[in-house]
């Protein structure tokens, strides 16, 4: 524990369950002092959300639809009268059908199904950062959620890895927009975790035992990681980084062929 984030108020989108990566960020920015307020999708989540977000305080526990006008409008009011203003907000929310999530890309797209996952996993986080804006007068941090998947062909991500490419290029245009207003915008590129978005990838478990095989550090990317590296970002520590996708993934990116063979 520490005071990083002491007198920063602010967001998280996307806690579903414990296993979740916004609630490892929670807990961390939680732990440092900040005051938190938290979406979850619908009731079905809410009695898994409320007592974990309880459990460090938050201010604001309130349903979002991030495909919902109005489910919006109301959670961002909401979060005004809380809070006022706020600092940062935390991105960690995506979706696509299952059927985008294996097998050929190009033969198991569809038109409904590739607009889903586009207008969850990436016209959400503009509308986000929009509205989230309009209550940073002194500034503040955004942060998203992206995986490797933007940057190459992962076998089964398919339109999940085309949205997180079209993620991490609007990070770059929102950063640019915002860069004026003192808010700082960016992706944290994750490892793949065991989390329930993981389990509706075909082959995730495969995810995570070849991004460890295949890691610098052949080891699994550490809920801790990714929280510490949210930290950074949304507190002070963060200043004059904007418009980046860091890679907290145990060195996998990076790696070209596997070890050396005679
Ligand atoms: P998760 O299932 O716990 O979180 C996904 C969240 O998205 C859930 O809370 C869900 O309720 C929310 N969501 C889905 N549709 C929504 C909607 N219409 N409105 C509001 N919320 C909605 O899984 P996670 O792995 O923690 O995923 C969080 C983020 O991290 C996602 O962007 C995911 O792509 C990304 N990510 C995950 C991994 C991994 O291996 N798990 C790796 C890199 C990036």
């Amino acid at each position: 524990t520490g005071d990083l984030m002491k007198g920063k108020k602010g967001l998280i989108l996307g806690v579903a369950n414990s296993n979740s990566i916004a609630w490892g960020i929670a807990q961390q920015l939680a732990a440092q002092g900040a005051e938190l307020a938290f979406t979850y999708l619908g009731e079905g989540l809410e009695r898994r959300v409320r007592p974990l977000a309880e459990s460090v305080g938050a201010r604001l526990i309130v349903q979002a639809d991030v495909t919902d006008d109005a489910s919006m409008d109301a959670a961002f009011a909401e979060l005004e009268k809380t809070f006022g203003t706020i600092d940062f907000v935390v991105h960690s929310v995506a979706f696509a059908n299952k059927n985008e999530l294996q097998g050929s890309f190009v033969d198991n797209t569809t038109r409904d199904s590739f607009l889903l996952a586009m207008n969850i996993s990436v016209f959400s986080f503009v509308d986000v950062a929009r509205r989230a804006a309009k209550l940073m007068p002194n500034g503040g941090a955004m942060i998203t959620m992206t995986y490797l998947g933007a940057e190459r062909a992962i076998p089964n991500y398919n339109t999940m890895g085309v949205a997180k490419a079209g993620l991490e290029a609007a990070t770059r245009y929102i950063a640019r927009d915002l860069g004026p207003k003192g808010i700082r915008v960016n992706a944290i590129s994750a490892g793949a975790m065991r989390t329930l978005s993981l389990a509706g990838i075909s082959g995730g478990r495969g995810m995570i035992a070849q991004g460890r095989a295949m890691s610098a550090m052949k080891e699994d990317t550490s809920m801790e990681g990714v929280a510490g590296c949210a930290l950074w970002l949304c507190s002070d520590l963060g200043f004059s980084t904007t418009g980046e996708v860091v890679h907290v993934d145990a060195g996998f990116h990076m790696m070209g062929l596997g070890d050396a063979e005679d």
